[in-house]
């Protein structure tokens, strides 16, 4: 046994269950797809400034949990802790801004956070991304959520809330920190949480110690301090949701992880999965671009976590269509039947079904175990017999029935069957 193991933290998709890991994201980027959102794939890793001025200094993401590293060149680099600094990075360096708005995207993969491995909790996970910039619409904030949730929707699930708020914006937002701010004066904090507290005053909302939570009870809440426009927003956003049929709850203390947040801001949550159970989240981002350098417009984007979707999938027991092996196996006995069989087997797979054989000296008895475990329909017997005469037998595994079909017609024969 060797002593090489997956670093902590991380683990293999091996299959079968990866068959179920393929079904979930790509049930997630779905209604994307459907929706005009344009695919975008940016590096892994990106210069460290991206992530520290794009995620916010005061998070835990970017304080204590990045992958950053020198490189042989001297150029500090992280591994991306989320996916949205990269995208927004593209879309400032090639100027998608000057084209048609909003622009609509996605994107799918890795990202990497330093964090304390527990259930649902991974130091490298894969998180579906999504963005609409530049433009300010409510109708936008409410597509992205129902996009989301129309994804948890079509894997079945149904243990799952919307949590929903407004976090201002800067006409009001300023007003209210500093009211939160002279309010957090008053409490008895330690130092650490003192010091996040000035560099964002809304994430000790978020504290999870029940010592802080009990001092937190009257503090001023935003949405109760939204100015007239925000409001309106709020209003509007809800109002669409309400027409496609989302269901939500207000959250007015959701603070979600990252600094950029402003106006309509939500986070899925699961009530499966124990202490790790959000699924999704996101929200408006309306500086985000001008803090990266790019120009003054809005945006609006959400990351669902891959993994712990799987998670909630298992949890409700919901069986996520798991494909079952091939369509068609093709056993051959003998070596001119082989040469047959690796021929069959290529013009199977290029007529559209999904062919395999086997490989190696199996004997009759392997080979047949070997096609009984490819979970085929049909499959292909071909002895030296059959050869002599010109044809296979086609065998209909549910059933066990079996006929001679000249080889020539076998592809035409095995696609009709399989319905190909
Ligand atoms: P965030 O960027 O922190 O809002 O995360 C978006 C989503 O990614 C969360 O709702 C989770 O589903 C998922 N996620 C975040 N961090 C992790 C992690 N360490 N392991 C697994 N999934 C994660």
């Amino acid at each position: 046994m060797s002593d090489l193991t997956a670093p902590k933290g991380t683990f293999d998709v091996l299959p079968p269950d990866s068959a179920r890991f393929l079904a979930v994201r790509d049930t997630l980027t779905a209604p994307l797809r459907r929706a005009g959102y344009g695919y975008v794939e940016t590096p892994v890793f990106e210069d460290t400034a991206l992530f520290a001025r794009g995620v916010g200094e005061s998070t835990d993401v970017v304080s204590k949990e990045m992958y950053t590293f020198t490189d042989k060149g001297g150029r500090s680099l992280t591994l991306r802790p989320e996916l949205t600094a990269g995208l927004m990075r593209a879309f400032i360096e090639h100027r998608l801004y000057s084209g048609p708005l909003p622009v609509k995207l996605w994107s799918v993969g890795s990202a990497f956070r330093y964090e304390r491995p527990q259930a649902g909790r991974y130091r490298h996970f894969t998180q579906v991304d999504v963005e609409a910039l530049g433009v300010d619409d409510p109708a936008l904030d409410a597509e992205m959520i129902a996009l989301a949730d129309q994804g948890y929707r079509d894997l079945g699930l149904t243990g799952y809330q919307l949590q929903l708020t407004s976090l201002g914006d800067s006409t009001c937002r300023p007003q209210y920190r500093e009211l939160l701010t002279a309010f957090l004066a008053k409490l008895d904090l330690d130092a650490d949480t003192r010091r996040r507290a000035a560099i964002n005053p809304l994430r000790v909302l978020d504290d999870k110690r029940q010592q802080v939570q009990d001092q937190l009870v009257d503090a001023p809440l935003m949405v109760d301090h939204l100015s007239d426009t925000t409001r309106a927003h709020y209003d509007a956003v809800r109002e669409h949701l309400a027409a496609l049929g989302v269901a939500w709850v207000e959250a007015p203390r959701l603070v979600r992880g990252l600094d950029y947040y402003t106006k309509t801001t939500f986070e899925f949550v699961h009530g499966g999965l124990g202490s790790q159970s959000a699924i999704g989240g996101g929200g408006r981002y309306d500086g985000l671009s001008a803090a990266l350098g790019g120009p003054d417009v809005s945006g609006i984007g959400y990351a669902v976590g891959v993994d712990r979707t799987i998670l909630a999938v298992q949890a409700e027991g919901l069986d996520v269509a798991v494909p079952a092996g091939v369509q068609a196996f093709v056993v051959p006995l003998g070596a001119e039947a082989k040469k047959l069989a690796v021929r069959l087997v290529g013009q199977l797979r290029a007529a559209g079904v999904s062919a395999d054989t086997v490989y190696g000296d199996r004997g009759l008895k392997g080979a047949m175990k070997a096609a009984d475990r490819s979970g085929a329909a049909q499959v292909v017997v071909i002895g030296d017999r059959d050869l002599a005469e010109g044809v296979g037998q086609l065998k209909t595994m549910a059933t066990g029935e079996q006929v001679a079909v000249p080889l020539g017609e076998l592809v035409d024969r095995v696609r009709a069957t399989v319905g190909a």
